[in-house]
């Protein structure tokens, strides 16, 4: 059988948006409500996306990393998910600034990316609408999902796996390319 593309993908996004429960829904398809905050784990997943097989390895950071420590989980991965989470709008602010470290510590290449609001099941507390997600998913240039890590019935279809899929099309996008 032919060897399996590896993909390093890395979840980055402020303190307490769910990036955890996010990954950890993706590998198990259950949420877990509890985790470690300062916890960083990397996770090894296979999946059959588009007919290929794909070897994935999945860092979760902690968000307490210092810049060198996230200079080198930029470095490391292929891919990113951004997470915010929809009822934290200082999270959604928290984006840009990302997306600007990562710009320069990347630069030249062109990122695969995807923009993900997180906590869609918390509606009536929403205070990052969907169409500002959109615009600034526009901004950057890659593909935007609403989801939460506690069901695949809210947000945009296909849900959080969707979102992790979708980044491994882009990273094989831009490989072929290259
Ligand atoms: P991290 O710091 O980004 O890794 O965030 P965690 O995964 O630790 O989640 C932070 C808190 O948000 C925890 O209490 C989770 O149970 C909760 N949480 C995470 N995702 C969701 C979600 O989609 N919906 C809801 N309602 N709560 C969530
Ligand atoms: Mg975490």
């Amino acid at each position: 059988m032919a060897k399996s593309p590896e993909v390093k993908l890395a979840v980055f996004g402020s303190a307490g948006v769910g990036k955890s429960a996010l990954v950890v829904r993706f590998l198990t398809k259950r949420f877990i409500w509890e985790y470690d905050p300062t916890l960083e784990s990397t996770y090894r997943h296979q999946a059959n996306i588009d007919d290929e097989t794909v070897a994935m390895e999945i860092l979760d950071t902690a968000g307490q990393e210092d810049v060198l420590q996230k200079e080198g989980h930029m470095r490391w991965a292929d891919g990113f998910v951004l997470v915010y989470d929809i009822t934290d709008r200082g999270s959604f602010e928290d984006v840009t600034p990302l997306k600007g470290f990562l710009d320069e510590v990347k630069r030249p290449k062109h990122i695969p990316l995807v923009l993900l609001g997180n906590k869609a099941d918390l509606e009536h507390a929403r205070q990052v609408s969907t169409g500002e997600g959109e615009r600034l998913a526009a901004e950057m240039a890659c593909a935007f999902y609403e989801c939460s890590a506690c069901s695949d019935q809210v947000g945009t279809g296909g849900g959080v796996a969707e979102a992790f899929y979708e980044l491994c099309r882009e990273v094989r996008r831009r490989r072929a390319v290259q």
